[in-house]
This record gives structure tokens, sequence and C-alpha cells, in this order.
């Protein structure tokens, strides 16, 4: 029996995107009787704005079904996806990615998040976490309504995530400069002059690197809102920081103009993606860092399989702690490495290292057709 000192929670999650609630389905998944001893904390309410591409395709599947869940929400398909290499936009290359699709991300997390509700998850939403402290076997987790003590503390909350902030409080520790500037911009795709057959087609456009020198892409997703047709695109830099926006910013408006689109036919929104680094703390004594607090793929910036992936990692280091009393996580780096999506990860870094080093089109080509893009089409 505990006793009144006993932490209230045995796991708190802060974050209610897909990292934090694959961690509370995995974690019910594996130990059903703790579902009333966790609970996740929001600081929004759902359906939350989320700046994103909303691109999602096989391995966001295969995560959502090592979930075991099935969500039924709507999504665009992609026919095709182009590949722009270089500076004019002559160079052009179809490639078959498999089942890519667009979702509207609000639903999408609205979807996942119903989902874990009806498994029996306590998600507490309007519930922002402004800090953490210990206080003896317990995290005292604290919002501006209350405190909650738990044993252990999992920070999903994102790429300007609270908890790995409190993590690097050491002078000595410097976080690698990870994290990735990119601008979005929604936008109807009735007045632009895309053909019918077109209309499906994603665009990936790595001459902004050649002719700017940033490590990153524009974009363009064909998604359906409510019906009607519109164009996701944007711009990524995967070198660039917040002082490099104007350039992003110049980015996104030549290739918005090269398709007959100007800024005034939508909203420019500006949000970063924290990239996978092994340099990078992921976890303290008692608290653990999953999906964009932790980092993700550096190099598409692919970040929902990638959270529904560290949901799995985390979940099971949570039951190795229980079992082992040992709630240091000092293994959980190891752990993350070692696992598929740490491997998929370390992967992509390399690649990510080549291609965007390389400023010439036969590299990228080549790049892109052995390493990232097997199968080519057309
Ligand atoms: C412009 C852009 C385009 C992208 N395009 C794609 C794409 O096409 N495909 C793809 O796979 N990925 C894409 N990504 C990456 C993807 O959006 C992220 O990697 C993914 O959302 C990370 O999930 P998460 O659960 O870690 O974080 P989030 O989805 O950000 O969820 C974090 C949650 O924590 C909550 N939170 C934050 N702070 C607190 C707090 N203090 N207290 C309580 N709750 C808090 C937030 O409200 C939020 O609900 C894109 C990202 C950007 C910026």
């Amino acid at each position: 029996m505990g006793s009144s000192r006993d932490p209230e929670y045995d796991v708190i999650i802060v974050g209610s995107g897909p990292a934090g609630i694959s961690t509370a389905i995995h974690l019910t998944q594996l130990i059903p009787s703790i579902k009333n001893r966790v609970i996740v904390l929001e600081k929004e309410t759902h359906p939350r704005k989320k700046i994103c591409g909303g691109g999602v395709g096989a391995y966001t599947d295969y995560w959502l079904q090592r979930l075991g869940i099935k969500m039924s929400i709507k999504s665009t398909t992609i026919q095709r996806t182009r590949i722009v290499l270089d500076h004019d936009g002559h160079v052009d290359y179809c490639f078959d990615v498999g089942e890519l699709r667009t979702v509207i991300r609000e639903e999408f997390d609205e979807a996942l998040l119903r989902t874990a509700r009806d498994l029996g998850i306590k998600v507490i939403e309007n519930q922002p976490v402004t800090s953490f402290f210990y206080r003896g076997e317990a995290a005292v987790v604290q919002t501006p309504k209350r405190n909650f003590t738990t044993r252990i503390l999992v920070g999903a909350d994102g790429v300007q995530s609270i908890i790995r902030r409190k993590l690097y409080k050491n002078p000595g520790q410097r976080s690698p400069r990870n994290t990735c500037s990119t601008l979005r911009f929604m936008t109807r795709a009735d007045s632009l002059y895309f053909s019918d057959q077109r209309e499906q087609e994603a665009i990936i456009d790595f001459s902004c690197t050649f002719r700017h020198r940033i490590r990153g892409y524009a974009w363009s997703f064909p998604v359906s809102i409510g019906g009607q047709a519109c164009l996701n695109t944007g711009v990524g830099g995967f070198s660039t920081s917040q002082k490099d926006g104007p350039l992003l910013r110049k980015i996104l408006v030549e290739f918005l103009a090269a398709r007959g689109i100007s800024l005034n036919e939508g909203k420019v929104e500006g949000w970063p993606i924290r990239w996978f680094h092994p340099d990078s703390i992921f976890s303290a004594d008692r608290v653990l860092l999953v999906g964009d607090a932790a980092g993700v793929d550096p190099l598409w910036g692919e970040g929902i399989a990638f959270s529904l992936g560290y949901g799995h990692v985390a979940a099971n280091a949570i039951v190795h702690a229980f079992v082992s009393e040992d709630f240091s996580f000092t293994t959980y780096k190891d752990r993350l490495v070692g696992h598929e999506i740490g491997q998929e990860l370390m992967n992509r870094l390399q690649w990510a290292d080549k291609l965007y080093r390389s400023h010439n089109t036969a590299d990228v080509k080549d790049i892109l057709l052995s390493l990232i893009l097997p199968r080519r089409n057309g």
C-alpha cells in the first residue's frame, strides 16, 4: 500500500502530440494496470493548431500499426512526387515514394487523442506545465493551477520543450545546434495554374540548396481542407536559425512565384523542427524526452512517424525502470540508438550530411537514387 507521501502518479507525460500519446498507449499496453497512474498534461485544447506539412507515408502507417490502433481520418493521396534539383527547375525527377498522403495535423492529432481516451488514458487539456523540480523520490510537475507528483516524467512537449530546457541546467552543458527553421504557407488551390492531373502532385525542390547554400528544401503538398483543394507549401533549412528568417522567406517567395502564387494568397507561418543529434541530452534522473523534444528526422524533417516510434522506446525504458527500480535512465540514449528508430535516425543523419553537403545536381541525384529513394518511377 502506498503512503500519503508516495507520488500521485507513476508517469506524467507532458504534451499530447504524437510522441506523448504514443508513449501513453504503448505504456498502457505493456502494463495495463498502470492506466490510473498515468496522466497526460496538455497546454492547449484539441483540435489545437499545429504548423506542419502533414505528409505521412508508409513509416507513419508502420508505427500506427505497432500501436495496434485503427484511426479513420481523412487524407489526400499524392499521386506522384516530383523532385526539382537544379537552379532553374529544369532538372526534375519523379519518384515513387510509396504511399505518400497528406493529413490535416489538427485532425490527425485530435483523432490520436480520442483513441487514447477511448483506451482509458487520462489527458488533461488546458494544463500548461511551467517547470518541474525533484522532491525525494518524485518529480514535482508545476502548472499554474496545481502541482502534480510523479515517479517518472516524460517530456513530449515539442520542439520548444520546457522539460528539455531544464535538462541543460549545468553551465558546461550546451545543446547542439539542432533546430531547423521552417516557414509554411497554406493557400487555396483553385486560383492556380495547376491542371487537373498535376493537382495531386507533391513537389520537393532542392534548388534552394544550390542557389542559397542552405541545407534544406522547399515543398508543395496538395491537401483537401473541408472539400477545398489547398496547397501546403513551405521551406525548411537544417542549417538555419531564426536570424535566417528573411532568407527563408525569400526562398519561399521565389518558390511560390515559380508556381504563379503570390504571398497575399495565404499566410506565412514559422515553426522550428528539432532534428536528432547524438550529442543531445535525452534523459535525466526520472526524466525522458520523446519526439520533437528529443529530436526527429535530420533529412526530411519527418517527425510524425518518429514521434510515434519514440513512444515505443520510452514505454519500454519505463517498464525496465519499474522492474529494476532504477529510475536514473542512464541507458536511455543507448536504448534509443539501438532501437530501430534510433538506427533509422542515425542513417538519416548520415544521408543528410551527404545530401546537404553536395551542391551539384549529379551528386544529389545519385544520393537520392542510391540511398534515399531506391524506387524510381518515370
Ligand atoms: C513546418 C513544418 C512542417 C512539417 N512537416 C512534416 C511532415 O510533412 N511530415 C512529418 O512527419 N512531420 C512534419 N513536421 C514535423 C512534425 O510536425 C513534428 O516532428 C511532430 O509534430 C512532433 O510531434 P511531438 O508529439 O513530438 O510534438 P508536437 O506535435 O509539437 O506536440 C507537442 C505537444 O505538447 C504540447 N505542449 C507544449 N508545451 C507544453 C507545456 N509546457 N505543457 C503542456 N503541454 C505542452 C503542445 O501543445 C503539443 O500539443 C513538420 C514540422 C514543421 C514545423
